[in-house]
């Protein structure tokens, strides 16, 4: 067995499902169990590295490779968490072998790419090849739910480019929509229902904004629009309000999702949003909305030509060929690239394979992977 291959089967042992719902058992929920056995990884390689505190339980883990004369410094970049287990038809944290197939939750995202980058890691701290650059090993937590870790990581953490491992079927990723998530309320007061004009109806009141947010949606549709990306989204996703059908509600609230394009910022589709319905909508009573539940910026393809250039060349010289795509689900290269690191999205598997009930990723392309990364960190020097 190679050591990318050990290294997987050992990854995907380790349960590290994203807490995402509240009835995520204690005993398989959050990263620490895969963080510990990194750390572990690390010692072993004697590598200086650094638990980054996010959240209770959960810490990025960050290693490095420092080498006398490398003028640069590639940020290798993987998620420690996954998403949950249910209704999965193979046994999750088996990893069991079959042929050139490991099956397992996050086999395929993302400890296959995973397991290539440290497999990598460890071989260039081995070697110290001729011409390498720095290495900065770095696996995030949270990646499926809010992508905390990504923030914090890029924080604390300067490169001059990274690659960051999603299922790519070793093909480059260069470019997807960013997201903002938040939760819009509007309040009323309540009362009986025999005299409802002794209230105010929190749910009619939720009736109006939501006429103008279908304004709105097709507003961003007609004025934002990117070249590669399409235009930019809104949707209202979830909403609850009222206690009984005999009370004037006095709450509502909605869940919104806004898919962003190269050039907008999380932090101000907001203001765009309230200003719209304020001024154009005519919403003339208050609502709140409140903080993002999640906050990333769209991946733009632009300013990470040469890494792009460069992993091409190394992907081509491992297997012939490769593409440049840009893809419908958000990664943490979005919020690297926006702290100013040039990022391209790059791994084994397919995402196809991502978060099925039969998850497994193929092994000649973790080894494949591994390999392409090694030749890249050898012509980055
Ligand atoms: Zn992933």
């Amino acid at each position: 067995m190679t050591e990318t291959t050990r290294l997987l089967r050992d990854l995907v042992a380790l349960p590290s499902v994203n807490p995402m719902r509240a009835d995520i058992p204690a005993d398989i929920s959050f990263e620490h169990r895969v963080t510990d056995y990194l750390e572990q990884f690390f010692r072993t390689l004697g590598v200086p590295y650094e638990r980054q505190p996010v959240a209770p339980k959960r810490e990025n883990i960050v290693a490095r490779l420092n080498l006398l004369g490398a003028k640069r410094t590639l940020m290798l970049e993987a998620h420690q968490d996954t998403v949950p287990v249910d209704g999965m038809i193979v046994e999750p944290f088996g990893a069991k072998i079959e042929g050139n197939k490991l099956y397992g939750r996050g086999s395929c995202d993302i400890k296959g790419g995973m397991s290539a980058m440290l497999g990598c890691f460890a071989r260039l701290v081995r070697e110290k090849p001729k011409g390498c650059c720095n290495v900065i090993m770095a696996c995030s937590v949270d990646e499926e739910c809010t992508m905390l870790g990504v923030i914090e990581l890029a924080k604390r953490t300067k490169a001059d480019f990274a690659v960051v491992a999603e299922p790519t079927n070793l093909n480059i990723v260069h470019a997807h929509k960013g997201v903002v998530r938040w939760n819009l309320t509007t309040t009323g007061r309540s009362c009986h229902s025999s005299a409802p004009e002794q209230g105010v109806n929190a749910i009619y009141r939720m009736g109006k904004v939501l006429v103008g947010l279908e304004q709105y949606a097709a507003h961003l549709r007609a004025t934002i629009r990117d070249p590669l990306l399409g235009p930019a989204s809104i949707s209202a996703g979830l909403i609850e309000g009222g206690v009984s059908v005999n009370t004037v509600p006095d709450r509502c609230k909605i869940a919104i999702d806004r898919r962003l394009v190269s050039g907008e910022m999380p932090d101000e589709a907001s203001g765009h949003l309230l200003t719209y319905l304020k001024e154009k909508a005519g919403i003339d009573f208050p609502f709140e909305l409140t903080s993002p539940s999640i906050r990333m910026p769209a991946l733009s393809g632009k300013g990470s030509e040469e890494i792009q250039k460069l992993l091409g060349a190394a992907i081509d010289a491992e297997r012939g060929s490769h593409t440049v795509h840009s893809v419908p689900y958000g990664t943490d290269a979005a919020t690297l690239a926006f702290a100013g690191i040039p990022s391209v999205v790059f791994g084994p598997g397919d995402i196809a394979k991502a978060h099925t009930i039969d998850e497994w990723v193929p092994l000649d392309e973790v080894e494949m992977a591994s390999n392409i990364l090694f030749r890249l960190a050898c012509s980055l020097g």
